[in-house]
């Protein structure tokens, strides 16, 4: 029998600063810029990091790959700003490529370190399809591996990359996890107030949004949860863990 789970809200009262680890730029905006906005709003400093540098999202022969780089991290940037998160990390490794090595491990924990986010944001890495129409893009998935390795074992433990405190970067553990795109979420925000900031968020992302006009109706219509009364209602649901 399949486990129910109970949709809860958010509990914050706990966290200053909190981490969005995503593969691309526009991932943090498709998958959680209603709670980074609700976030910022409450005075939680939200950082973006973003592991690859998006130069396959490109279907334009006149703009180069460094351009594409380039104009990503524009977009990116404009999108955080929009939605209040002060800080974007970008990683820079190959769109389409990104694997959980022992290279990327150590920058994502020394980050972790750096920044001691008391939540941090990420894909669920066991996601290969999602619904009936689309695989998912397997930067996502390596994204949530990246992430979680980096939390455990490394972040916290001292025996792992020692040289790290000769940085000033000490050992560090979050307490809260929220896993986008599991099966089984635990927690939702309801972010009807904010879906239009959210929409104009996703909207900064032009080199890929080919019909910026057309599409935010279609968004508001796929993503809507329709109650008995009232109108469309539109909510951003995780997996949550917490850690003591
Ligand atoms: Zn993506």
């Amino acid at each position: 029998m399949a486990q129910t789970t109970t949709l809860a809200a958010p509990d914050w009262s706990n966290v200053k600063r909190a981490l969005v680890i995503m593969a691309h730029p526009d991932d943090p905006d498709f998958t959680c810029a209603g709670t980074a906005i609700a976030m910022a709003r409450q005075g939680i400093e939200v950082t973006y990091m973003i592991l690859t540098n998006g130069d396959k999202g490109n279907h334009n022969p006149e703009i180069t790959r460094n351009q594409l780089i380039a104009m990503r991290k524009i977009e990116q940037r404009n999108a955080a700003e929009l939605c209040g998160v002060k800080q974007v990390l970008f990683m820079g490794v190959e769109d389409g490529f990104l694997r959980p090595t022992r290279a990327i491990r150590k920058r994502v924990t020394r980050e972790i370190r750096r920044i001691r986010p008391e939540l941090i944001i990420c894909p669920h890495p066991d996601r290969y399809l999602v619904g009936d129409g689309y695989i998912n893009h397997p930067d996502h998935r390596n994204a949530g591996l990246v992430a979680l390795e980096a939390i455990f074992p490394a972040a916290d433990n001292p025996m792992f990359y020692p040289d790290m405190a000769d940085e000033g970067y000490l050992p560090h553990k979050i307490s809260q996890l929220y896993v986008f795109g599991h099966d089984e979420p635990n927690v939702e925000l309801d972010i009807t107030a904010d879906i239009d900031l959210k929409i104009q968020a996703i909207l900064c992302h032009v080199t890929q949004i080919p019909n910026p006009e057309e599409a935010p109706a279609r968004w508001k219509e796929r993503w809507a949860t329709r109650h008995e009364d009232g109108g469309p209602r539109y909510y951003e649901r995780f997996r949550a863990m917490s850690f003591t």
